[in-house]
């Protein structure tokens, strides 16, 4: 599986600094985001450094896409978020916002989110 050493999030997945983490397999994690935006902030990442969504890395076959999903759905379902709505986010590059490089999703959820986001 590809590292980077100086990944935050890379350094998360080996467990060298802690993260409070909901969910686990062989190809994804999913922990708190460490600046709650709203009531349930969790960040579904690959466990393989895959810097933004746009890599070429991220075929299908990878299993990745499938794993994001479960995950996402997993989380949805344990906390509730399916009766009233959550929202799913990615942030690519310079204009998109996105501030660390390795591929993430926020799911955000327990509160009324506003359109657009800005
Ligand atoms: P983005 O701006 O879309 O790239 O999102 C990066 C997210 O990572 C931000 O919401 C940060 O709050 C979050 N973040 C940065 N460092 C950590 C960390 N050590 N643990 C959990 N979340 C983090």
């Amino acid at each position: 599986m590809t590292m980077e050493l100086d990944c935050i999030f890379c350094k998360i997945v080996n467990k060298k600094i802690p993260a409070s983490i909901l969910f686990e397999n062989d190809t994804v994690l999913a922990f708190r985001d460490i600046e709650q935006k709203a009531p349930e902030h969790i960040l579904v990442i690959p466990k393989a450094h895959v810097p933004s969504i746009m890599d070429q890395s991220l075929a299908r076959d990878t299993g990745i896409w499938d794993a994001v999903l479960d995950a996402i759905q997993t989380i949805a379902k344990d906390l509730n978020l399916d009766t009233n709505g959550f929202r799913v986010v990615n942030n690519m590059g310079l204009h998109g916002g996105q501030t660390v490089d390795h591929l993430h999703f926020h799911v955000l959820g327990g509160r009324q989110m506003n359109w657009p986001p800005g």
